[in-house]
């Protein structure tokens, strides 16, 4: 080849004000484009093998090398893929990669909400340009007689390519990182951002710090690795050996310590995560080891739903149902979206509803459209689909287990509702699907659905009517008639308690008159009910403390000494708490017990939390 200089057809004046701007917390995910390219490359390679286009040594492992070197402050990214030659230089990096850089800026620039997806889709090879100033490719293609190339460029805008000297098979890739990203060259940095984006990939990386004291690096034949995997985890037992009278044999030890075989240099990745694998073949401690190394969480998941899924799209992954903070009483999930192994980010509201992200996951579509160049996720169709099929597959397994295990759906209940109500309350499909398998925890610890409530409710109020009944009044009126057309004094009454301690006073009250009513102690159940009034109609929540006196009032006093009464707590309570207009109710109690109650309308009361609710999670 003829040695070439040239000038790429960007104008990176304003580009790189822009790019540094939007990708600033972002920085990092150069490292995934560039190794997921490594990957791609291999990719490539191996549908040629199996296509029998390329013929490859019988020993051929397919590897990315990630090499720092904290001195030079240098970056290597070295795979064994499919090569380039001058001329898919010039078409892939000098004309592609470049133009893919110009389309996402056009896309992207005139858009001021720095929360785009921007930053989650990569520039690709470009964005090797965020951290270095000089960056080269030396690349041998896997063509027969193909030679190597070397090519350069500073700062992104030139470049010159020239004959390279690589020998082997693939693509090096050497960042001359800039002074701001010195970071990356950070063992302990490269490794965790390595980690963060790659620990799932389909090639297996190695990673090696070149300043670091070299060890040797003896490829072991497969026997040998096994052997030395068991010595690793039988270390500490081999090491210290002890003779038959209890003294520590030293000679023992260091005859051990000399027959130490070289450490087998061992991917930083897994190539086959859980989620690609047939839920058939893996076990439940499958399923909660890889959910403690992926979420660092040791408390143990409830349960969890392995989705795999080929057609009409392609997914696959795990959903895990953790338990809840009881600390917080908060559910904070993250859903992990990956792309063919390659980690996204976490959380995408585009394509993961966001109700699910409650929950603990990952999840890997492969056809997601990710590349910046494609319309908009949010406006997508297909992005759509995938969200609307994540969400039935949730209520699918919920409905389920309400069916078909009800002791555990109830058991898990406290933990799970919370996630179950936001559903409900952003997406009317799901909420659709679970309407009928809501429950409510009763004053006596009981599960009910609402209806399972009235019943009873029902029941009882029949027993006390007719002293002697002995089977409930038959329900002619609930199940038939169109809940729209009930009117309001028909609704069924469901009372409920928000704080167990604070309004104690009621419950003992309720439960003397033999009255039944649901815990409700959630900050989603004041939404929660509240929708639920709208969309059933047939029922009307009232908080245990609400105005409620008539239930309880003894009749028969004298309205004039109950009067008096009146007007002197009436006067007491306005000056007191200095409130010229408030209004005070005074009534005899069938209840000896209660001494005096404070109550407030359902409708007032219910406002104020719904604002401080709003207040506190700004929802819409
Ligand atoms: P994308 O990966 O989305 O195609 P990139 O900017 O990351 O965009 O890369 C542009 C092109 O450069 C790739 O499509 C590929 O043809 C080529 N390329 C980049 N890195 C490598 C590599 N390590 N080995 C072989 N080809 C590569
Ligand atoms: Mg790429």
């Amino acid at each position: 080849m003829k040695n070439e200089h040239g000038s790429l057809s960007i104008n990176s004046e304003n580009i790189f004000p822009i790019i540094k701007k939007w990708l600033y917390s972002d920085h990092d995910i150069f490292f995934r484009e560039l190794i997921s390219n490594g990957s791609d490359a291999i990719t490539k390679l191996k549908k040629l093998e199996l296509m029998g286009e390329a013929n490859l040594p019988e020993d051929n492992k397919y590897r990315i090398d990630v090499i720092v070197n904290p001195e030079e402050k240098t970056l290597k990214f070295i795979d064994n893929g499919i090569g380039m030659t001058a001329d898919e230089v010039k078409e892939y990096i000098n004309q592609i990669a470049f133009s893919g850089a110009t389309d996402f800026l056009n896309k992207y620039k005139d858009k001021t909400n720095e929360e785009q997806i921007i930053g989650h889709f990569g520039l690709g090879f470009y964005s090797a340009f965020m951290v270095a100033d000089r960056v080269t490719i030396d690349t041998l293609s896997w063509q027969e007689g193909a030679e190597s190339v070397h090519w350069e460029s500073e700062a992104g805008t030139e470049f010159t390519m020239e004959p390279g000297d690589k020998t082997v098979r693939g693509t090096e890739i050497t960042l001359y990182l800039n002074e701001d990203s010195y970071e990356f060259s950070n063992e302990y940095r490269a490794k965790e951002v390595i980690e963060k984006y790659c620990s799932f990939m389909p090639v297996e990386i190695y990673f090696k710090n070149a300043n670091a004291k070299e060890e040797p690096e003896a490829e072991l034949e497969e026997d040998e690795l096994e052997t030395q995997e068991a010595e690793d985890s039988n270390e500490d037992i081999i090491d210290a050996s002890v003779d038959e009278d209890g003294n520590v044999t030293e000679g023992a030890v260091e005859a051990k310590t000399e027959e130490k075989k070289p450490k087998a240099p061992k991917p930083i990745n897994n190539t086959t995560p859980l989620w690609t694998k047939h839920p058939n073949d893996v076990t439940e401690e499958e399923y909660k080891e890889f959910y403690r190394n992926v979420f660092h969480d040791y408390k143990e998941p409830l349960f969890w739903i392995h989705l795999n899924m080929d057609y009409p799209f392609n997914l696959k992954g795990i959903l895990y149902f953790p338990k809840l903070n009881t600390e917080y009483d908060t559910l904070e999930g993250t859903i992990k979206l990956y792309s063919n192994q390659v980690f996204i980010a976490d959380n995408i509201k585009e394509v993961i509803p966001e109700f699910l992200m409650l929950l603990k996951g990952a999840i890997d579509c492969p056809d997601l459209p990710l590349n910046v160049s494609r319309s908009a996720l949010q406006n997508d169709g297909f992005v759509k689909k995938i969200s609307e099929y994540i969400s039935k597959k949730v209520a699918d397994k919920l409905s389920g287990m309400y069916k078909v295990e009800r002791e555990n759906y109830e058991k898990f209940w406290d933990d799970i509702s919370p996630f179950i109500k936001f559903g409900c309350l952003k997406d009317d499909k799901f909420r659709e699907k679970m309407k009928d398998f809501i429950i409510f925890k009763n004053l006596d610890g009981k599960y009910l659905t609402l209806p399972e409530y009235v019943k009873a409710a029902k029941a009882d109020s029949a027993d006390t009517a007719s002293e002697t009944a002995e089977e409930p009044k038959k329900e002619d009126n609930t199940a038939s008639e169109d809940a729209s057309d009930k009117k309001e004094e028909q609704k069924d009454v469901v009372y409920y308690v928000t704080n167990e301690q604070q309004q104690s006073q009621y419950i003992n009250m309720f439960k003397q008159e033999g009255i039944d009513a649901l815990i409700l102690t959630h900050n989603i159940d004041q939404p929660f009910i509240t929708q639920l009034e709208q969309t059933e109609q047939g029922y009307k929540f009232q908080r245990i403390d609400a105005d409620i006196t008539d239930s309880f009032k003894e009749e028969g006093h004298s309205e004039e000494a109950l009067k008096a009464e009146n007007d002197k707590l009436t006067e007491l309570f306005r000056k007191t708490l200095n409130k010229e207009k408030l209004e005070v109710k005074v009534l005899k109690l069938k209840n000896d017990k209660v001494s005096s109650m404070i109550t407030l309308s359902e409708e007032s009361r219910r406002m104020q939390d719904m604002m401080k609710m709003y207040n506190m999670y700004g929802m819409d």
